[in-house]
């Protein structure tokens, strides 16, 4: 199987950037995010608190998550239920950046995602992928840009949305994640030693997605 790699910080534009990768490789795109939200979605529904870790701990093992593709798209089932809708809410992110960080829920979720990179072509994005999820990816991207310009993205998006925003509010919740994801202790967001390091701040989608085929195309030759 060839499997690529993707981890970076909210917001650098990986799940777009992924999603261009894999259809132009035909690969299979494996959005992690969502499982995580998933979990998040299935513990906030039992009433256990985010800032419960041991609750959390205890309760993570009946989540019974898996995944299907629909006309190309990730669709994440909860116990059989399609739960996309439910995974973009603020409490499912809250809960999520809080019980992504708690070990036995990541062991849960490592396995699926192995299994899946194990049978699969896979595209996958997230946090540790390169470091801890596939650490023998044949290609390994870091894909960040500054805190400014991942706040103003998320900032025109949800504007465009029709959504009050405020600008510094935004970059301020990001500083704050990144600050959780890269000092947590399990699975922290670390560029791996041997992934490729790619900053989109001045770059366009279609730069970014071109600049990664060239280096898959490359591997790709090495491996004939
Ligand atoms: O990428 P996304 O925002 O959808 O991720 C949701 C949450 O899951 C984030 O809080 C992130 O820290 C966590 N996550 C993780 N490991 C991954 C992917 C996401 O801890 N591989």
């Amino acid at each position: 199987m060839f499997n690529i790699a993707i981890d970076g910080p909210a917001g650098a534009g990986k799940s777009t950037i992924a999603k261009n990768v894999a259809k132009e490789l035909s690969f299979i795109y494996v959005d992690t995010g969502a499982m995580y939200r998933a979990m998040a979605l299935y513990l906030h529904r039992n009433g256990i608190s985010a800032d419960d870790p041991e609750k959390i701990a205890a309760g993570c093992g009946g989540a019974d998550i898996s995944i299907e593709y629909r006309d190309g798209e990730q669709v994440v089932l909860l116990a059989g239920e399609n739960v996309n809708a439910w995974l973009r809410t603020e409490e499912v992110s809250a809960m999520a950046s809080k019980s992504s960080a708690v070990p036995r829920v990541r062991e849960r979720l490592l396995q699926l995602q192995q299994e899946l990179a194990a049978t699969q072509n896979v595209v996958m994005d997230g946090r540790d992928i390169g470091t801890v999820v596939l650490p023998d990816a044949q290609v390994k991207i870091y894909l960040t840009a500054s805190v400014e310009v991942r706040a103003k993205r998320r900032y025109l998006e949800q504007k465009a949305k029709g959504e009050k925003v405020d600008l510094k509010e935004i970059e301020a919740e990001i500083a704050e994640r990144d600050h959780r994801d890269m000092t947590r202790e399990v699975a922290p967001l670390k560029l791996a030693d041997d992934a490729v390091l790619v900053d989109s701040s001045d770059m366009t989608i279609d730069e970014v997605a071109q600049r990664i085929l060239a280096i898959v195309k490359e591997k790709m030759a090495l491996e004939k």
